[in-house]
């Protein structure tokens, strides 16, 4: 789901089962699996047949529920939902799933993406007289989901998400029936999973394995699967439309114990590494990872290049993210809670730092002079993907164009902020060799600015874009360079 007028991108997970009597427990633990998709809020709807019932709270899965929570959501069907955190907007009236009663019965639907055209339909819904509770993107489903005049909820379904564009996984959860949509263009991941008798739908298949479930297949781009009474249904509601699986996914957002698209978010992220180390070698005594992002890549830039890798930076797991934080200030604080770097593996040595991306590259670069402040030779900062420059408006959160360091800098200017020896970034050609079916398969909107689900004229003007869509060149925005002051020394370093 996304927000629409405070900051409208954000991450999710979703998970959904049907024909389980333990339906809301195994939702719980699918969600702890998704936790790192989501941390702000947890949400879970069941059934019993005759009624839908939910819980929803701020907070991390295990703070949201507890047994006697679990214990009033009867029903051999659920889903559920975990909403990340972004600045300023942490309100229950945005935890999902949204859950309304409507002609058509009771409605629940859980959303990871982001609709691009959402700003759209909910103005013309408004001038209909349609009132809105959240600034949720996901409602206007919800609304065009109501008004349908489509004979029978599936078609009323149908007729709703055919309305929408841009990303969407959805949950949702009729009286009867769970039901799961992923978009033409395939944005999110959503896969398919068995658990005895019982169909499970989540985002990532580590849910699958938390269960005990087998994974399926994944649910496929511009595919309904509703599992009821009578089996698993597939329809295939959307015109066909080219596919652009979000490549992001398996750079850093999948846990890397889950198969995405179809293939092992381990092995992509390795082989990731392993190809940086042909395009970007160092000269170095240690390859270090910065954890946890940067481990699988570590592990093949060690492999490709003979340098041994030591797990040199030792992080805190009790900390939060250091992304959620949201003041710049606390960020820089955080990064010295969560990592420690390891003299013994680092002082008087050459290090290759290795980690997934850089996004305003703050976090890096006080990563790098702590490498330095205990004892490295040489710092070389090697990236598994392209500079990101620009924003993600398909349901990753990235900060504004004018944030991302690498939108306004050269790869010189950025090495000299980070304070590195040097740095390299794999290419976007190394990056779509990487992952299964290449660049045609896959969204590189971060990395190319060109952006593939076209936003309508206001939406883009409301989010300040100047978009290439479609390979359309545009004029790019142009954001404030970093001054030299700041190039030179840090303000913030303690
Ligand atoms: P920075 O210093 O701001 O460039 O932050 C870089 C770190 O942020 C890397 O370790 C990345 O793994 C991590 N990162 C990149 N994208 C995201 C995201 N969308 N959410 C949270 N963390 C991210």
């Amino acid at each position: 789901m996304g927000i629409m007028f405070d900051k409208f991108r954000d991450e999710c997970g979703v998970f959904g089962i049907f024909g389980h009597p333990e339906a809301a427990n195994l939702a719980y633990l699918g969600l702890y699996a998704l936790q790192h998709r989501g941390q702000e809020s947890a949400g879970i709807v069941a059934s019993d047949g005759v009624q839908l019932r939910h819980r929803k709270a701020m907070g991390y899965v295990h703070e949201a529920f507890d047994a006697d929570a679990l214990a009033k959501l009867p029903g051999t069907m659920a889903i559920g939902h975990v909403r990340y955190s972004t600045a300023g907007e942490s309100k229950l009236s945005n935890a999902q799933p949204i859950v309304i009663d409507s002609i058509h019965g009771q409605f629940a639907i859980g959303h990871n993406g982001n609709l691009v055209n959402a700003g759209e339909v909910r103005d013309a819904l408004v001038r209909e007289g349609a009132i809105f509770q959240t600034n949720s993107d996901t409602e206007v489903v919800v609304h065009l989901f109501a008004r349908s005049r489509a004979g029978g909820i599936e078609a009323a379904i149908a007729e709703a998400i055919s309305q929408v564009r841009g990303a969407f996984s959805f949950v949702m959860l009729t009286k009867d029936r769970v039901i799961g949509v992923r978009d033409p263009h395939g944005f999110r991941p959503l896969a398919l999973g068995r658990l005895g008798d019982a169909w499970v739908i989540c985002s990532e298949t580590c849910a699958l394995d938390l269960i005990n479930a087998s994974y399926v297949r994944d649910v496929e781009p511009g595919e309904v699967v509703i599992a009821s009474a009578a089996g698993l249904k597939s329809i295939k509601p959307f015109a066909p439309a080219p596919l652009a699986q979000c490549v992001f996914e398996h750079v850093y957002f999948a846990r890397p114990d889950s198969y995405v698209f179809g293939e092992s978010v381990n092995e992509v992220r390795t082989d990731l590494g392993r190809r940086l180390a042909r395009e970007c070698p160092a000269e170095a005594d240690v390859v270090v990872p910065i954890p946890d992002s940067g481990v699988c890549a570590a592990v093949g830039y060690a492999d490709a290049s003979g340098i041994p890798m030591r797990m040199g930076l030792i992080r805190n797991h009790y900390v939060g993210r250091t992304f959620i934080e949201p003041q710049q200030s606390i960020r820089h604080f955080g990064v010295r809670v969560k990592l420690n770097p390891v003299r013994s593996i680092i002082a008087g040595r050459r290090v290759v730092l290795v980690d997934d991306s850089i996004v305003r590259g703050t976090t890096s670069r006080k990563i790098v002079r702590m490498v330095r402040g205990a004892g490295a030779k040489e710092v070389h900062m090697r990236i598994s993907c392209p500079p990101t420059i620009s924003p993600c408006f398909y349901g990753v959160d990235t900060p504004r164009r004018s944030e991302l360091i690498a939108a306004t800098h050269t790869l010189e200017q950025i090495r000299k902020y980070l304070d590195a020896d040097s740095l390299g970034y794999l290419s976007l050609e190394g990056l779509t060799a990487g992952v299964r079916g290449g660049r045609s398969r896959y969204c590189t909107s971060c990395y190319t600015g060109v952006y593939p689900v076209a936003f309508p004229r206001d939406e883009a003007a409301y989010l300040q874009l100047a978009l290439k869509l479609n390979g359309e060149a545009s004029t790019p925005e142009r954001a404030p360079a970093i001054p030299q002051s700041e190039l030179e020394n840090d303000p913030v370093a303690s």
